[in-house]
C-alpha cells in the first residue's frame, strides 16, 4: 500500500498536479452572529489560504473550510481560542483524490475494452466531446450537437439539442459544470442526457415533451476549468482567463451574469473564489450562453446544477426581496417547487430544502438563474446535488447514478409543469 502511495505521489508530482496531502476539510456550525462573524474575519484572512467550500452566512448552514495542512495549527488554535466547536470532515484529502484517481484509471481500462461508456464513472473533457458523437450518431432524428462557441483557451463549447422538428419551439436550457469542481454536476449532466434520448418514444411524458418543446444541455458550461481539474488542480472552481494586473487567474463564472453585477456575495478580489471578474460577461463562457439564448428567445425554462448541499433554488440571489410576480402565482410557483422536491426525496429518501438563494443559501450577485429570469425566463431554477458534506465536491463515482437519477425525477417533474403552463 505504501508503494502503491508512493507510485502516486510520482505520477501525480510528474504530470503537475496539485497535491492536498494532510489538507483537512472542517466544519463549523456557527451558533451566533458573533461566531459567524469571526468566521468572516477568517475568510477575509489571505495568508493562510483557506478554501471555503460553504461560506459563512447564518447560523442556520454549516461552514465549511477546506484547510491546507500548514495551516491546521493556526486555524484550529483560532477556532479553540474563541471557544469556536468544530468537526473534521475530510482527514486528509489527497486520500480521497488517489482513490478517485485510481477508480477512474481503473475505469478507463474498462471502458476501453468495452468500448461503452459508463455513467457511474467521472471522465475527462475528450471522453465526454467523443462521447456526444456517439450520441448523436445513435439517435440522428433527435438529437446534434452544436457549438455555441469557443472557451478562453479556444476549446469549443457543445450543446446537445434535443428536438423532434418544428421552427424555434419553445425550449428548455439545463447547464452542468459552470463550477469546474462540483463533478457530480457534468456527470449527471452525460447520465441526464442519455435518459432524454433513450426515454423518447417509450416514456409518454419525454415524448409528448419533446413533441412540443425542445430542450438544450450544456454539459461543461467551463470547459477550461473543466480540463484543469484532471490537469493540475482538482480544487479549481472558476474559469482560466487572465485578469491583467493580477497574478491571479480566472473569474468565478456564476458571480459574472449581469444581475446585480458586482454586489454583495461576490469578491471583487481577482485572487477570490468568487471574483465576479471586471466586467458583466467578460467571460466567454457566458457570453457565448447568453449570446445563444438571447438570439433563439423562446427559451422558457432555464436550469443551472451545482453541488454541494441538496437545495433547489430560484430567484433571487442578488437581493433578498422577492420576485416581482403577483401573489397567487406566487403560491402555485410554491407548490410546484416543494412538488419536484418531493419527487426527488420520494426515489432514495434524499432530502433537499427549497427556496430562493438569497434566503437559502447567501446573498449572490451575478448568478446566472437571475439573469434568465430578469430576461423573462420565468421558470429558472438552480440545483445543488449531492451530498450535504461528507465527500463535498470529492463525491464518490457510486453516487452517481443515484444521484441523476433522482435529480431526473425533480428535472422531469419541472419540465412537465413548463409543458403545461405556456406563456
Ligand atoms: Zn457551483
Amino acid at each position: 500500500m505504501k508503494g502503491l502511495w508512493l507510485l502516486l505521489l510520482l505520477v501525480a508530482a510528474s504530470s503537475a498536479q496539485r497535491l492536498f496531502v494532510g489538507d483537512q476539510v472542517i466544519r463549523v456550525n456557527a451558533q451566533t452572529e458573533e461566531e459567524l462573524r469571526l468566521l468572516q474575519a477568517l475568510e477575509a484572512q489571505q495568508e493562510w489560504e483557506l478554501d471555503f467550500w460553504l461560506h459563512p452566512v447564518s447560523t442556520e448552514l454549516p461552514v465549511d473550510i477546506r484547510v491546507p495542512r500548514s495551516s491546521l495549527t493556526s486555524v484550529k488554535g483560532y477556532l479553540h481560542g474563541h471557544n469556536i466547536p468544530f468537526t473534521v470532515m475530510i482527514n486528509n484529502l489527497q486520500e480521497l483524490l488517489d482513490e478517485e484517481r485510481v477508480e477512474m484509471e481503473e475505469n478507463q481500462k474498462k471502458e476501453r475494452s468495452t468500448r461503452s461508456l459508463n455513467f457511474g464513472a467521472y471522465h475527462n473533457l475528450d471522453t465526454i466531446y467523443s462521447w456526444m458523437d456517439t450520441l448523436v450518431a445513435q439517435h440522428p432524428n433527435l438529437v446534434t450537437k452544436e457549438e455555441i462557441g469557443r472557451s478562453y483557451e479556444n476549446r469549443p463549447m457543445y450543446v446537445l439539442k434535443f428536438s423532434t422538428g418544428g421552427y424555434n419551439r419553445p425550449a428548455i436550457w439545463i447547464d452542468t459544470g459552470i463550477h469546474s469542481r462540483e463533478w457530480v454536476s457534468q456527470a449527471t449532466g452525460v447520465w441526464t442526457a442519455n435518459k432524454i434520448a433513450t426515454d423518447y418514444g417509450t416514456d409518454a411524458s419525454v415524448t409528448s415533451l419533446l413533441n412540443n418543446m425542445d430542450i438544450y444541455m450544456l454539459i461543461l458550461a467551463n470547459p477550461d476549468g473543466y480540463v484543469y481539474t484532471h490537469t493540475n488542480d482538482r480544487m479549481w472552481r472558476k474559469t482560466r482567463s487572465k485578469v491583467s494586473g493580477s497574478i491571479c487567474r480566472g473569474v468565478d463564472p456564476n458571480r459574472n451574469w449581469d444581475a446585480g453585477f458586482g454586489g454583495p456575495g461576490a469578491s471583487a478580489n481577482p485572487c477570490s473564489d468568487s471574483y465576479h471578474g471586471p466586467s458583466a460577461h467578460s467571460e466567454i463562457e457566458v457570453k457565448n450562453v447568453v449570446d445563444l439564448i438571447k438570439r433563439h428567445g423562446n427559451f422558457k425554462s432555464f436550469i443551472s446544477v451545482h453541488a454541494y448541499s441538496q437545495l433547489l433554488m430560484y430567484p433571487y440571489g442578488y437581493t433578498c426581496n422577492k420576485v416581482p410576480d403577483q401573489l397567487e402565482l406566487v403560491r402555485k410557483e410554491k407548490l410546484k417547487r416543494r412538488a419536484a422536491a418531493q419527487k426527488l426525496t420520494s426515489l432514495y429518501g434524499t432530502s433537499y430544502k427549497v427556496g430562493n438563494i438569497c434566503n437559502i443559501i447567501y446573498q449572490a450577485s451575478g448568478g446566472s438563474i437571475d439573469w434568465s429570469y430578469n430576461a423573462g425566463i420565468k421558470y429558472s431554477f438552480a440545483f445543488e446535488l449531492r451530498d450535504t458534506g461528507r465527500y463535498g465536491f470529492i463525491l464518490p463515482a457510486g453516487q452517481i447514478i443515484p444521484t441523476a437519477s433522482e435529480t431526473w425525477l425533480a428535472l422531469k417533474h419541472i419540465m412537465e409543469y413548463v409543458r403545461d403552463h405556456p406563456y
